[in-house]
């Protein structure tokens, strides 16, 4: 499937929707897709009792997709370009128990786009043997709008902050631990790390993990053998340096409740309709070939990712949704969502 090679790469904003099956079998789907002529996957979605709208996308994932074909049409384009030195990110988005974690992470039986991201950079590290390679691995929690390094040393506390870097719209992630990577294991230790962190101390995982975003990201550096500095500005790129942002975002029903009063539910949905904001900005000024302001400041996960999105990034975005009638408010906001990217 050409597309797939090719896609991501090309496209700066790619939104895909992920139905997840229905888990509750006394629950109904709501939803139907059509497939599009000339696409090989559906692209409109509709409530299926007489439809009174259409939403399209770029791609919708059946039920019936596997995580594996999830990564291939989502998220594997994406990988390849952070390989090739362009900064790559990958959202998940969605109301609490959609299927975010299922698609990000995963199962050791069927796993997610990490795991299966962190693969194929170490398989092209190997194929690709006129580059030399070093990759750093960070892994942070945003939760209440603090930003937590969840692979600090034992006894820190594991405060970061973010600061202006050198260059003009640049940011510098002061006090973040990153970790030297050489192969797939090492990685799935820090990733370990990064897990058991998160989840101790804190009494309620399940509510914790539903508002908070977690960032995984590797930074790449690569280098041609042989090459000369003096080439990293030339035609050659001796050297590359690029950074592949994988990202678990807190549930998106907060984004929603109006009845939410508490500081914390209003961060998130500042936090996502910024997100929305930016990416929307981006794909728009890249469409359109032009430039303007783009408001990373309005919260803390965007300036957080701003370094990282800035300069031609690649963006995906897979927004999960529980087809069932008892989730379809919830669902049509997040289409909503995705709908409003591009
Ligand atoms: P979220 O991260 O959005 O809160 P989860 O990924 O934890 O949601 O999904 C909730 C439950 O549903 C989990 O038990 C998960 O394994 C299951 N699940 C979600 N999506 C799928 C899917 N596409 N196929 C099979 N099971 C899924």
């Amino acid at each position: 499937d050409a597309w797939d090679a090719s896609r991501g790469q090309d496209e700066t904003v790619l939104v895909t929707i992920r139905i997840r099956p229905i888990s509750n079998p006394s629950d109904s789907n709501a939803w139907s897709t059509l497939m599009d002529a000339g696409s090989s996957r559906p692209r409109t979605i509709r409530l299926a009792d007489g439809s009174r709208r259409d939403w399209h996308f770029d791609q919708i994932l059946p039920t019936t997709a596997s995580n594996a074909e999830t990564y291939l049409t989502s998220a594997l384009p994406h990988v390849r370009s952070a390989m090739l030195g362009y900064n790559s990110l990958c959202f998940a988005y969605g109301q609490t128990g959609s299927g975010k974690s299922h698609t990000m992470s995963g199962t050791s039986q069927s796993p997610g786009v990490v795991p299966l991201a962190v693969e194929e950079i170490f398989r092209i590290i190997k194929r690709e043997t006129t580059r030399e390679w070093v990759l750093r691995a960070s892994y942070l929690e945003l939760y209440n709008e603090a930003l937590g390094d969840l692979l600090a040393p034992e006894g820190s506390k594991g405060e970061v902050t973010i600061l202006n870097g050198k260059k003009e719209g640049e940011v510098r992630i002061n006090g973040l631990t990153e970790m030297v990577v050489t192969n797939v294991g090492e990685v799935k230790k820090v990733l370990n790390i990064g897990e058991g962190r998160r989840r101790t101390g804190c009494t309620d995982w399940n509510e914790r993990s539903s508002r908070s975003h977690s960032v995984f990201r590797i930074v790449i550096e690569s280098r041609a053998k042989g090459g000369r500095d003096d080439d990293v500005r030339g035609k050659n790129k001796a050297t590359r340096i690029s950074t592949l942002s994988l990202i678990d975002l807190a549930g998106s029903e907060r984004a929603t409740d109006n009845k939410e009063r508490n500081a914390e539910g209003k961060h998130i949905n500042q936090s996502l309709l910024t997100l929305k904001n930016v990416i929307s900005k981006l794909a728009e000024q890249s469409a359109k070939k032009t430039t303007g302001h783009i408001p990373y400041r309005d919260s803390k996960l965007t300036r957080l990712l701003q370094t990282s999105l800035s300069g031609s990034a690649r963006i995906s975005v897979i927004c999960t949704i529980n087809p069932a009638h008892s989730a379809v408010t919830e669902s049509q906001s997040t289409l909503n969502f995705a709908a409003g990217i591009k």
